[in-house]
């Protein structure tokens, strides 16, 4: 299984903790970026002949913000030169405040048939206070579009205010307006963004405190039939992302755009963040990688095991000694031991208990220390 992300790094404006690679002042550069992207899809196609790819995924940025005829060519352009399955998941993500009926009839049209919509809240004023463009009721309006089809939802945890309330409201407005797939994200204020000077000010939830509201909402989840299978991501039953379980299964996906990073035959590499980078390499028929790592066999075992503990199946122990030769028990003996308490271990697998599984990152140190 691999799978095909491409970045589109346009948006209507900056959120307050966006530091995504997304250029709002830019967006009238898009048909030539799109181009570059063709063109680079094109470049990639010969070294990746024998590959079978079954996601695609259209990520930003936002997508849903530039013409729906350059997304509609893109899905042709990865159907052109790779082999991308008949019933391979394609998905966009959609910002409320940039849908329309003949987008998203185009987007179906052309073979989309998964949907990634950030709602983030359903309060208006921590909306605002995010710097989103979209208010709850164009997120309705949206969702309303999107009926019948198979769409995920995005929401925010610790935000500045935010109440249990508004939790519940944001997962009870995603499921009644027909969402299969909801992923929960504790806002990260990453230095340099407008919002770290409210972490600086203390103005955001502390971890306990977000951790209880992480706790709430995966009680509120599971009420409404939300299965945790990632520990930001729970869905209706069969409805898990295809694209992100590749990734966490240490699969192999190629990249293109801005930003776009990729892992190939064990090379990771990683597309230039800056725009005009990007098309002087792509125009003058080169590459825009930035960084390129070969993954050794140590960390390729770490990266696996680090993955496979972020998910609510854990381990398959079996598995593990099929992919690296060694017994997951002998060889994490100490890690193990250390944290039996954390941990449910059967002769199938190894998995961090669910009430942990928020605050897996100490746990899974220990693994990655042995
Ligand atoms: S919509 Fe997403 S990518 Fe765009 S500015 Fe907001 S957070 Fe960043």
């Amino acid at each position: 299984m691999a799978g095909i992300y491409v970045h589109i790094p346009f948006c209507k404006s900056k959120c307050r903790y966006c530091d995504f690679a997304s250029f709002p002042d830019k967006i009238g550069l898009a048909e030539s970026y799109m181009a570059c992207v063709y063109r680079e899809m094109a470049m990639r196609a010969p070294e990746l002949r024998d590959y079978a790819f079954n996601t695609l995924y259209i990520g930003g940025g936002t997508p849903s913000v530039i013409d729906e005829s350059y997304i509609a060519m893109l899905v042709a352009a990865a159907k052109k030169h790779y082999s991308l399955s008949n019933d391979a998941e394609i998905t966009i993500e959609l910002n409320p405040g940039t849908v329309s009926a003949s987008k998203i009839d185009l987007y179906k049209r052309v073979g989309i048939n998964r949907f990634s919509v950030g709602l983030q809240s359903a309060n208006d004023r921590l909306l605002a206070d995010l710097g989103r463009v979209h208010t709850l009721n164009e997120f309705i309006t949206c969702a309303k579009l999107l009926k019948g089809a198979n769409f995920s939802v995005d929401i925010m945890i610790g935000l500045k205010g935010q109440t249990p309330e508004d939790i519940g409201q944001a997962i009870a407005v995603a499921d009644m307006y027909g969402a299969s797939h909801i992923s929960m994200y504790a806002l990260t204020p990453e230095d340099g963004t407008p919002i770290y000077t409210d972490y600086l000010n203390g103005e955001l939830p502390d971890g306990d405190e977000v951790a209880e509201q992480y706790a709430f909402g995966v009680r509120e989840l599971k009420k409404r039939g939300f299965e945790r299978y990632e520990v930001s991501n729970f869905c209706k039953r069969g409805k898990e992302s295809r694209h992100n379980l590749n990734y966490w299964r240490r699969g192999e996906y190629i990249g293109f755009g801005v930003s776009a990073s990729s892992c190939i035959k064990d090379v990771r590499f990683t597309n230039t963040f800056d725009l005009d980078e990007y098309f002087k390499c792509i125009i003058s028929n080169h590459f825009a990688v930035i960084d390129r790592q070969e993954i050794s066999p140590a960390e390729r075992r770490d990266e696996y095991v680090m993955l496979a503990l972020r998910t609510a199946a854990g381990v398959d122990t079996a598995e593990y000694e099929k992919l690296f030769g060694v017994s997951f028990a002998a060889e994490y003996a100490a890690a193990i031991a250390k944290n039996v308490d954390y941990l449910e271990v059967t002769d199938k697998s190894v998995r961090i208990k669910d009430e942990y599984l928020f605050v897996q990152n100490t746990i899974i140190i220990d693994f990655l220390e042995s």
